[in-house]
């Protein structure tokens, strides 16, 4: 395993400019600050909180460490941009431009956005690129729905017409994890904006950086002011404070099952919708007829892109006993060949955690299975390469001799770990795969194309994926099944989500005000 130098850091000027080289880290200089109303600003509190480089562990900037006052102010700011001529008012086709504006404009700085993000959460460059040159076209995807969004005419009884037509909620909420900020926040954005609602974004503390600078994007599209705002802060703070606002008319959330559940307990005190993507322990099933060298590359990428931070993280692999020792074999010599290293060099592999407490977290799990009675085939500890140990590296590790019953096994660790359960045939493949809290995503490898469809159908999870793995789409619904969720990101399934439905009934009876008193009394 090789690593690669990590970057130093660099001081200067915030907010980010146009970078020399590719991976060229952006100028920067904290603190970073609010940005509501269409207005940068400071938090009332005025105190800041710091993010620290996981490559480095080193504070790479500041930002405002908002709080409920401030949340107020971006309610507030979103409210009045909702009634506002320039938004509600807009007319589908203007609403597409906005929006196609900002496809123009995401495109345009999607470089620079991406470095920033490989520097705030470690993510390796190129699989933050591959992620944002996706960006711009779910920009556009989404800026072709405002005129086609359309409502339904029910047949009713004779004399009466009833028409179902979308409305915005209103202000919506979105609350975003540090894995993918920008990627995540896209999906919310995009299809949130089409439907005509107001939006105020909660990053995590642990990366904010690429949502603040993706205000250059915003004013550049020329977004009126209030219809995007950002509140950067804890989660404990700002986050709860916009969860319980009672101005905020939906909340989307991505995130941890337990923060999930304190959010929607948020939302049902007042009532408001809630829509939660939350964790998955995802299972990767491999049959013995599979094409075993496309199944390897799918079982790692699936595992250790993202360093294994991703929600879809295919971390239980299921083998079929007949190719058992064969693919652990090839599985545990391919890990052996990825390269923990610098985010931003190109030939890295696996970066680090995206902050020190999730490595902690991690490292502990390792522990727990280890007492839980597991073998470690490969990695297992926190990287000790001189480049790299001021970081929070952990060796991509696969474990074996595991059940499913362990908590190695059950509980979301997100982080570069992979197990290896084996099983004796379909049944039993499916019954190990279903037996999980979880049920976002899912893969299957085998060469039988009836297999594979009668083991996705019995698959209980939002996603199967069969002989690949990690393919997604904004244009294709996506959303979880038991504790990893409900209700669907992408396609028009969320544009519908971002809406709500009202139904008017029309009286087309000119006949005397008695006929309509004794239809009343049938109801
Ligand atoms: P958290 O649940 O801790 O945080 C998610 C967001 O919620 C952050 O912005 C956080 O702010 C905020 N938050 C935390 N506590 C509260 C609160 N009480 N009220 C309101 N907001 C709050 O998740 P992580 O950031 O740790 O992300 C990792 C988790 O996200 C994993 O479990 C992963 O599976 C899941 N995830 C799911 C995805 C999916 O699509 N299903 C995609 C990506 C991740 P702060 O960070 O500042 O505390």
């Amino acid at each position: 395993m090789s690593s690669g130098k990590p970057q130093t850091e660099r001081a200067a000027e915030w907010p980010p400019q146009p970078s020399g080289g590719a991976n060229t880290p952006p100028d920067q200089q904290g603190p970073y600050r609010l940005y509501i109303d269409g207005r940068f600003c400071e938090p009332a509190s005025g105190a800041t909180l710091e993010s620290i480089n996981p490559t480095t562990g080193r504070q790479w900037y500041q930002f405002a460490r908002g709080g409920s006052r401030d949340v107020d102010r971006a309610v507030q700011a979103a409210q009045k941009a909702l009634e506002s001529a320039s938004w509600r008012h807009l007319s589908p086709v203007a609403r597409s431009r906005v929006l196609r504006r900002i496809a123009d404009a995401t495109a345009e700085l999607e470089g620079q956005l991406a470095v920033i993000e490989t520097l705030d959460n470690g993510k390796v460059l190129r699989e933050v690129r591959a992620q944002h040159d996706e960006l711009a076209s779910t920009w556009e995807y989404f800026a072709g729905w405002p005129d086609k969004h359309r409502g339904s005419v029910t047949p009713s009884a004779t004399g009466t017409l009833s028409y179902v037509v979308p409305e915005p909620h209103g202000v919506i909420a979105a609350i975003v994890p540090w894995n993918s900020p920008l990627a995540i926040t896209t999906s919310k954005l995009a299809p949130a904006l089409a439907a005509g609602n107001t939006v105020i974004i909660k990053p995590s503390e642990q990366a904010s950086a690429s949502l603040l600078a993706f205000v250059e994007v915003l004013e550049r599209a020329g977004v009126p002011p209030g219809v995007v705002n950002i509140v950067t802060g804890l989660g404990s703070e700002a986050g709860e404070a916009l969860a319980a606002h009672p101005g905020v008319d939906f909340i989307t959330f991505t995130g941890g099952t337990e923060t999930g559940r304190r959010i929607a307990a948020l939302a049902a005190a007042r009532p408001v919708p809630t829509m939660l993507e939350l964790g998955g322990r995802s299972p990767n099933i491999v049959f013995a007829d599979a094409d075993l060298d496309q199944a390897v590359e799918g079982v790692v990428t699936g595992a250790f892109a993202a360093a294994g931070q991703s929600c879809v993280a295919g971390s239980r692999c299921l083998i079929e006993r007949g190719v058992y020792d064969e693919f652990v074999g090839r599985v545990v010599e391919r890990v052996r060949r990825l390269r923990l290293g610098d985010p931003l060099q190109d030939d890295t592999d696996v970066g680090p955690l995206a902050f020190r407490r999730q490595m902690e977290k991690v490292l502990s799990y390792i522990e727990i299975g280890i007492d839980e009675g597991c073998r470690i085939l490969v990695g297992g500890r926190r990287s000790t390469t001189e480049d790299l140990r001021d970081g929070f590296f952990i060796e991509p590790t696969v474990v074996d001799e595991v059940h499913n019953e362990m908590r190695i096994a059950r509980e979301e660790i997100f982080g570069p770990v992979l197990v290896l359960l084996p099983f004796g045939n379909d049944a039993d493949a499916i019954r190990l795969a279903n037996d999980s809290p979880y049920g976002l995503a899912a893969g299957i490898w085998t060469r039988s194309l009836s297999r594979a469809h009668v083991v996705a159908r019995a698959l209980d999870a939002g996603t199967v994926w069969v002989n690949t793995y990690r393919e997604m789409s904004d244009r294709v619904p996506f959303g979880g099944f038991k504790r990893s969720g409900y209700g669907k990101e992408g396609g028009e399934e969320v544009v519908r989500a971002y809406s709500r439905f009202k139904t008017v009934w029309v009286s087309l009876d000119e006949g005397s005000s008695a006929d309509q008193a004794d239809r009343a009394k049938e109801i």
